[in-house]
């Protein structure tokens, strides 16, 4: 089966009802749609509710724009000087080298951005630009590759970005934010992760995954090999509506990370990105899945929740709060819950 890339395809492969063909066709003319064999043949075309099918399959639902959804929700544009580049916090950019992906995401944040249609890759121009922008910040410690996805290019390609940026002395760290461990793992070659890897300074991966069956046979030995040759994997997930928003279904998905020695990083709150309203939650029940697993899960399998805060003012972690300041006769003194939902006095009291 080739990457479904229309509606027609889609139907064709009973991954849509034929009678939902036109609204895709109007979805699949704003949202770039690609959905790879790896993820197609993990879809049950019997389960209308597939947590696979929610996350890649368009769906009619992206046509109702809500009032407070964004364009640009976590405010890229904002902190853009140079094309390619967000320096959103002092010590770390973000370096967009392409705005192609394997698949494209229904929830994802950067919808408007990210297609075939866009621009392809920077321009050789553009992405010297960039270089230098970086070359000349001195307090830029970490660059961190993301698009559309980076390892969606060539080895040669990246590696000259690698090999860039391996030259610039105050770059102590590069990472990689991918999702091609999971919809392309056969492009994990020996190449390709030789091309990741620059002499000196480590390479970080972090990897998007949102449900344990995205971590099939494949994309185990895909990652499995990023980890073999040394470079520290992360996870990034987000939460989503009827995808992972369970104890049971997200705790599944963070042990299953652990286990490919994957570190569950971030777990992101679901973007005001247009169309996306039919997989966002609400914030609270964000913090009681959270709450759930803390405690009853080891500490390697807690992510940090997070809310990009609309308008390009960053992360910030959203909970659930375990800690209660009182003041007691002047002094500091705090009540803190434990796992089990009681309450404990600090410093104890007597
Ligand atoms: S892979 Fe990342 S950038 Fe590409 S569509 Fe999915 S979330 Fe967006």
């Amino acid at each position: 089966m080739p990457t479904l890339r229309t509606p027609a395809q889609l139907c064709e492969h009973g991954l849509a009802p034929p009678e939902h063909r036109a609204a895709l066709k109007a979805v699949a003319a704003r949202y770039a749609v690609a959905l790879p064999p790896t993820l197609a043949a993990l879809i049950d075309r019997q389960d209308p509710r597939d947590p696979i099918a929610r996350q890649f399959v368009p769906s009619a639902a992206e046509l109702d724009h809500k009032p407070e959804e964004l364009s640009d929700p976590i405010g890229d544009d904002a902190h853009s000087p140079v094309a390619g580049i967000v320096h959103r916090y002092p010590d770390r950019v973000l370096l967009k080298l392409t705005h192609v992906c394997a698949v494209y995401c229904r929830f994802c944040f950067r919808r408007e951005m990210v297609g075939p249609d866009k621009p392809n890759a920077l321009a050789p121009a553009a992405l010297a630009a960039a270089l230098d922008y970086i070359r000349g910040r001195p307090e830029i410690w970490e660059v961190i590759l993301t698009g559309g996805d980076p390892l969606v290019l060539s080895a040669r390609r990246l590696r000259a970005v690698m090999k860039s940026l391996e030259r610039i002395d105050h770059v102590k760290v590069v990472r990689i934010h991918t999702r091609v461990p999971i919809a392309d793992p056969a492009r994990i070659t020996g190449d390709l992760v030789r091309a990741m890897k620059i002499k000196g300074k480590p390479t970080y991966v972090a990897v998007h995954v949102n449900n344990a069956r995205e971590l099939t046979a494949e994309a185990r030995a895909a990652c499995a090999a990023l980890a073999d040759a040394g470079m520290p994997l992360l996870a990034q997930s987000v939460l989503l509506a009827g995808v992972n928003d369970t104890p049971e279904v997200l705790g599944e998905l963070m042990r299953a990370l652990v286990e490919c020695r994957i570190k569950p990083y971030y777990l992101h709150h679901g973007d005001l990105a247009p169309g996306t309203a039919h997989l966002r939650t609400d914030i609270a029940t964000g913090q009681h899945v959270m709450r759930a697993l803390h405690g009853r899960l080891s500490g390697l399998c807690q992510p940090t929740y997070v809310l990009d805060i609309p308008g390009g003012h960053g992360k910030s972690p959203i909970g659930p709060n375990y800690l209660e300041r009182t003041g007691i006769n002047g002094s500091e003194h705090v009540v803190i819950e434990d796992f089990n939902g009681q309450r404990h006095h600090y410093p104890p009291r007597d």
